[in-house]
């Protein structure tokens, strides 16, 4: 684990997050008007603010589920290599599916998930991203939906963290080494 000290700049506020989130949720309830259920897929750890704030927004039949994917494990840079930890409970053959995933990096975590999860027979199967660092792409891979694009910096909060830190800011901030 990364010992340094940092201070933590605010990028998006608590605010700005609440009005997109309320957006996209709208945007969602549309394109899935009609569905008997939608089962709302969290990708853990991460996604677990953001889908907790972007369900209660929803007016839809929904289901939550999660799924573990390994991530940074406490570094911070991607390992590329992406491998399931913990796997959904419930089944999604023919169902409505939305994965929703705290930020699309290279790509290569939510392009695994979308691969596993396809092979299951979904009826339909859209992903949401809170924000996105198009510029460090390396699989070619776009969320459905996206909150917010940001430049290739290390960000925590709004459930995101820095060695296990920091998920419980309410806004999503920049990490800045002091030393
Ligand atoms: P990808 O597979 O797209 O490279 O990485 C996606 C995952 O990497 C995200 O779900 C997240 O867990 C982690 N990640 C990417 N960028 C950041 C970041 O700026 N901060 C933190 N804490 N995790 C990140």
């Amino acid at each position: 684990m990364d010992k340094r000290s940092y201070v933590i700049d605010e990028l998006i506020s608590a605010k700005a997050i609440a009005a997109r989130v309320e957006a996209l949720a709208k945007e969602i309830e549309e394109a899935f008007h009609g569905t008997d259920k939608l089962i709302v897929v969290g990708l853990l750890r991460g996604s677990f603010v953001f889908i907790a704030d972007l369900v209660r927004e929803l007016d839809l039949p929904v289901e939550v589920d999660f799924l573990e994917a390994s991530s940074y494990g406490g570094e911070m840079v991607s390992s590329r290599e992406v491998r399931i930890l913990k796997d959904l409970r419930g089944e999604i053959g023919g169902r409505d599916v939305l994965v929703v995933e705290d930020i699309v990096d290279t790509g290569f975590t939510l392009n695994h998930v979308l691969r596993l999860l396809s092979s299951r027979g979904p009826r339909r199967l859209e992903t949401i991203a809170l924000l996105d660092k198009p510029s460090r792409r390396e699989v070619d891979i776009k969320a459905t939906w996206t909150g917010f694009e940001i430049p290739d910096a290390f960000v925590v909060g709004y459930g995101i963290d820095f060695a296990q830190r920091n998920r419980n800011l309410p806004y999503i901030g920049t990490v800045r080494f002091t030393e």
